[in-house]
């Protein structure tokens, strides 16, 4: 039986991921397989004795290229030629990632309907042009900064899509309350003991009230993305109760939310 969503994963340096793979979340989703991940060492695809996958740029300037002979090779030999699924470049140019794409790209994956997913890590200067234009079909980047290679990027995007997957939390709904997954910050969490030096978890949590405790996390989640992303609160949806809350914090009257 497949996984519910395979990646396939291209890269110069692929032995960095199985240490974060075999750990947690993504080790108990591979085991329950729920998520599986290939390693392709792109490498492998290179036929000269020195096994050269980078060379200088044309045009001159610093830094190698990564060519793009071995990546062809390695990506239409493990997926066909035209491949049969999507091909994701991880790079500082690509589309912005966040909880919706990771979303997008878990959705209609099932055991009846098992999904694919190639992602190709950058290093160096980057890749040939010609495999950009004629291979890869999405290009995701994981911030507006630059990092050493694509590997850490493609952890980042197999970690987010896979806790989109219906079974691989623990808490089922634990998802649905994450931070950005309703377009809010999460609100804050606390645990035992009820006092540590002489700081007080709020009442509230302790009451049993269930009602008052969903208030209250409503609540701090609205606050939160106030205080820290008021960007995020243009596109949350807010029913008419979150807007009236709102209004009282633009007023100033936020200080206590505690009860
Ligand atoms: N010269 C490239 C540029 O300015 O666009 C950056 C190359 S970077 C040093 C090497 C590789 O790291 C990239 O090809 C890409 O695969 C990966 N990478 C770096 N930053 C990234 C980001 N923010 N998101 C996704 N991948 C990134």
């Amino acid at each position: 039986m497949s996984a519910t969503l395979h990646f396939e994963v291209f890269s110069l340096f692929p032995e960095v991921f199985e240490p974060y793979l075999q750990t947690s979340i993504l080790q108990r989703a591979r085991q329950s397989n729920l998520v599986s991940v290939a390693l392709h060492n792109i490498r492998d695809w290179t036929y000269d004795r020195h096994h050269v996958t980078d060379d200088e740029p044309y045009g001159g300037g610093g830094g190698m290229v990564m060519k793009p002979e071995p990546i062809f090779r390695a990506i239409e030999e493990c997926l066909g030629a035209p491949p049969t699924c999507p091909v994701i470049l991880l790079t500082p140019q690509g589309r912005p990632f966040n909880q919706k794409v990771a979303q997008e790209l878990a959705e209609g994956a099932s055991f009846e309907q098992p999904k694919r997913l190639a992602l190709l890590c950058g290093r160096y200067e980057g890749i040939d042009e010609r495999v950009c234009e004629h291979l890869v079909t999405d290009e995701i980047s994981i911030g507006d900064y630059v990092i050493t290679g694509g590997e850490l990027a493609a952890l980042v995007v197999i970690d987010a899509v896979t806790r989109f997957l219906p079974g691989a939390l623990g808490d089922p709904d634990g998802a649905l309350d994450d931070s950005h997954a309703s377009g809010l910050l999460e609100y804050p969490h606390y645990t035992r003991p009820a006092e540590f030096r002489g700081w007080r978890v709020p009442d509230v949590l302790l009451s049993g009230d269930h009602a008052k405790v969903a208030l209250w996390r409503r609540q701090q989640a609205l606050l939160r993305t106030y205080q820290r992303r008021p960007d995020l609160l243009i596109n949350a949806p807010l029913s008419a109760a979150d807007r009236k809350f709102l209004q009282q914090l633009d007023a100033g009257k936020w200080l206590d939310t505690t009860e």
